[in-house]
Parts: structure tokens; sequence; C-alpha cells
């Protein structure tokens, strides 16, 4: 007999799983979330917020060390590294506390323990059954190491490279996506001298080819050295140093860093118990309304296909729950995602890059335009980043967009709404903008492919 029965139940508590959560007491659910280890998941205590708080002091220092550009005299900054790290913990806390807040305001329980499927609407929670009329799976991903390479020593994952106990002298980061991109761009502009690998032929190697340049560009000026079109191997690790070797040459660093990619965490998860079956990747087989093959049971975020993002993974909660209650939900249009980078420069973007509208056949328009091409630019310290808009000619159709510099995590949302909102570039074009800001870049970016630039 179960020892508790609830109507939704969700296993993990991420920005999948307490999203979920919170939507699914709002729906008059009795809700509990079974959570294996801190409140928040992996995107509060050790993913994308620790990342972003070590990544933001990477900046205050980058602009200090640029204030006489601005007029103002500094002594030579230093980094302390203690201070850095109570800051970051701060921050987990500040927003953790506020996720277990959520949970109490909402009514939901918090269950502390490994939750695995039991098969007829039960799960057990470390040997105590409970029943839910709906399970969400939302348990996350972990790392995985390159062919070859074991965790270990110093062989580390992303999670582990925001907290470090020191900051390293040198540090080899392997795989140069979002993440491998943004470790290198906070660590070196910290003074830690980093090289950054990438299998691929060019850093950020998902991003539209001009945004690649440019982000290289940038890196590269942190000091980063980089290797493209290179695989690393024959990786040691001793005591106190990394070793390696890359095509005939050999490297070594205090730390090594994998960033090639993760899998689902499904482990301890007992499927086959309930009939949840798995496809490419190992992901969860799902549909559009996040429904497993088993009756009752939802998988959300990095467990199932699409780009594994914290917001992805919150609005797959929202429709899972949603369609759980009976409300009409619809499903995700994944190009429709934005893409955020936190490195310097920034990379914000989504939709086709320029490549992948052409393969498609579109008759496809660019629209281009610098921040030095609008006032902003110059006064905020920033001519060189860029706005490409990427449109089919027939109606003005945005296929994707993709910024890089100052806030391109931001300004890319606007694009996302026009998007979505049914827009196209010829209505960015004529949206009315703020002065000064570097979002009439994007209005000229829409002008551009308009075929109607004023600045510029
Ligand atoms: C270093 C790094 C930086 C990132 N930065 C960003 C970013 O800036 N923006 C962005 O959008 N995305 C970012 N991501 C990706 C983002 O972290 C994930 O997409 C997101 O966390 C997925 O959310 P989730 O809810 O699916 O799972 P998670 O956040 O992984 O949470 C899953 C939770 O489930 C728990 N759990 C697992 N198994 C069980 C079990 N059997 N029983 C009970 N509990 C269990 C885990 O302990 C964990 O707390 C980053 C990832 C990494 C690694």
């Amino acid at each position: 007999m179960p020892e508790a029965s609830y109507d939704c139940i969700v296993i993990g508590s991420g920005p999948g799983g307490y999203v979920a959560a919170v939507r699914a007491a709002q729906l008059n659910m009795k809700t509990a979330v079974v959570e294996k280890d801190q409140v928040g998941g992996r995107c509060l205590n050790y993913a994308c917020i620790p990342a972003k708080a070590v990544l933001r002091v990477a900046d205050v220092l980058a602009e200090v060390k640029e204030a006489a550009d601005f007029g103002i005299k500094v002594s030579d900054p230093e980094v302390d590294w203690s201070g850095v790290m109570a800051r970051r913990e701060k921050v987990i806390k500040t927003l953790t506390g506020g996720v277990a807040g959520l949970f109490k305001k909402n009514g939901i329980e918090l269950i502390t323990g490994e939750a695995a499927l039991a098969g007829a609407g039960n799960i057990t929670v470390d040997g105590s059954t409970i029943a839910a009329k709906t399970i969400v799976l939302a348990t996350g991903s972990v790392k995985r190491p390159i062919p070859g390479t074991e965790f270990g020593g110093r062989v580390i994952g992303t999670e582990e490279a925001w907290a470090l106990p020191e900051k390293p002298q040198t540090l080899a980061v392997v795989g140069a996506g979002a993440s491998g991109a943004e470790i290198a761009s906070a660590y070196a502009r910290l003074g830690t001298e980093v090289t950054l690998f990438e299998a691929l032929e060019r850093v950020l190697p998902t991003e539209d080819a001009d945004i690649s340049k440019l982000v290289d560009r940038g890196l590269k000026r942190q000091g980063i050295t980089i290797h493209t079109s290179t695989f690393v191997e024959n990786i040691e690790s001793t005591e106190s140093i990394c070793r390696y070797t890359h095509g005939d040459n050999k490297g070594e660093a205090e730390w090594l860093v994998i960033a090639t990619g993760r899998g689902p965490d499904v482990d301890a998860l007992q499927l086959d118990q309930a009939g949840v079956t798995r496809g490419n990747a190992g992901l969860i087989e799902v549909d559009g309304r996040l429904r497993t093959k088993a009756e009752g049971i939802y998988a959300i975020g990095d467990l199932v296909p699409g780009p594994a993002l914290a917001h992805k993974a919150s609005d797959e909660g929202i429709i899972a729950v949603e369609d759980a209650a009976g409300l009409e939900t619809h499903p995700i249009d994944y190009p429709d995602v934005p893409r955020a980078t936190f490195c310097t420069p920034n990379v914000g973007s989504f939709g086709l890059t320029e490549e992948q509208a052409r393969e498609q056949g579109h008759d496809v328009v660019v629209g281009k335009v610098q921040y030095g091409a609008v006032g902003a630019g110059t006064v905020y310290g920033d001519r060189t980043g860029l706005v490409k808009v990427v449109g089919d000619k027939q109606y003005g159709e945005l296929l994707g967009a993709h910024i890089v510099g100052t806030r391109a995590t931001e300004l890319i949302q606007e694009l996302v709404n026009v998007r979505v909102l049914e827009g196209g570039y010829p209505e960015i074009a004529r949206i009315i903008h703020g002065h000064p800001t570097l979002s009439e870049a994007v209005m000229e970016a829409g002008r551009a492919a308009d075929g109607w630039l004023i600045h510029g």
C-alpha cells in the first residue's frame, strides 16, 4: 500500500521540476517534489547560476581594468578568490531559498530522497511507496567524458569548473560550445592562462558563422589560446597537474575541463518498471505534450530532446502539467527557444543560421548592423557588436537572429517575441525603439534586411 498519495509528483527540483510543481499547485493538484540533492536542481546549485555569478565577477574586473578609457583612474585591481566564491554561494542561497519559498507559498511538499518508478502510478523514495495520478520526470543531466577518458583527479566537468578551490594559473578547456566558451572567457579575464580546444572547425560551432568569427576574435583578445579542428587525447591526471596530447603536441594544465556534452540522468529511475522508453542519445521519448509512452508519466528538461536549456525545461514543465490537468496546450516550437552564451562577447540567438536557411531553400535575406552604427554602441563602449537578422524575402519572415556583443543575451528576446507574435523583419524595422539604446541596432538590422538601413 502506498504510504502517501498525490495528484502530481515531480521528480527533480531544477528549473523544469520546480516550475512544473508550482504550475500544478496553481491548478489545484496536490503536489510533491522529490529531490535527492539540493532544492533548485543543478541549474541553481552547480550550473547556470554559479556560472553566471563567476562570469559577472570577470565582467566587473574587465570593466574596472577599462575604467581609464572612461576617465577613471584605478590602481591595479586584485581578485580575492575567497570573496568570489563567497558571493557565488550567496547568490545560490538567495535563489534556492526563493524556490523553497515558492514551494511553501504554493503548498508543495518537498520529499528528500532518491526516487524510482515502481509501475501502476507508484514511485518509491528510499524504500517508501508513494502514489500519484501524474508523475513528471525532471531529473536533468549529468556530465559525460570524452571517449577514452574518465573524470577524476584534475579532469573535471563544467559544474566543478565553476567551484575551483583556488584561481588556477593554467586551465585547459575541451569543447568550445556555450559552456566551454563561458569557462574560458571567465577564467582568462580573471588572470588564468587558458587553452581552449574544439574538435569542429570553429568556436561556438552551432552558432551562425559570422558570430563564431567575432567570438573567436574576442576570446583571443582575452589571451585565450584556441585550437580548433583538434582532438585532445591521452589525458593523464597527477596530483598537481593534468597532461594531454593534441595532434603531435603535448600540453599540461592545472585542471582540464571536459565541456563536450551531457547525458540524461536516468540511472536511478527504473524507467523499464513503468514502460518509459528512450530513443536517440538515450533521451526519453515524448510527444509534443511531453507524455512518455507510459500512461500518466511525463518527462521534461534535459531528459528529453531539444536544446538542454533551463528556460526550455521550465516551459516543458508547464505544458506537461497543464496537459495533465486537461487544459489546452500546444507543442513548443524548438527553433524559437532563445539561446544565450554569457562569454565576452555575449551571444544571443534563435532560429536558423544563414547557412541553415540557405540549405532549407529559403529566399534568404540578411540584415547586418554593427553596434557602432547606433549612438549607444559608442556611448557604452562597444562598437564592434553585431546584430544579424536572417529572413525570407517572400513574406518578410524572420527565420533567425544572431547577436554578438554587450547584452546580446537580453537583446535577442525582442526578436524572439516578434517572431512568436507572427511579426517579421519589416515590423522590427518600423517599431519605435528608445534612444540611445543598443536595441536601436536590432531595429536597424530589421531595416537592413528590408533594404532601407538608415544608420550605416
Ligand atoms: C555549467 C553549466 C552551465 C549552464 N548554463 C546555462 C545557462 O546559462 N542557461 C541555460 O538555460 N542553461 C544552462 N545550462 C543547462 C541547464 O543547467 C539545464 O538545461 C537545466 O538545469 C535543466 O533543468 P532540469 O530541470 O531538467 O534539471 P536539473 O537542473 O539538472 O535538475 C535535476 C534535479 O533532479 C535531481 N534528481 C536526479 N535524479 C533524481 C532522483 N532519482 N530522485 C530525486 N531527485 C533526482 C537532481 O539532484 C537535480 O537537482 C548549464 C549547464 C551547465 C552544466
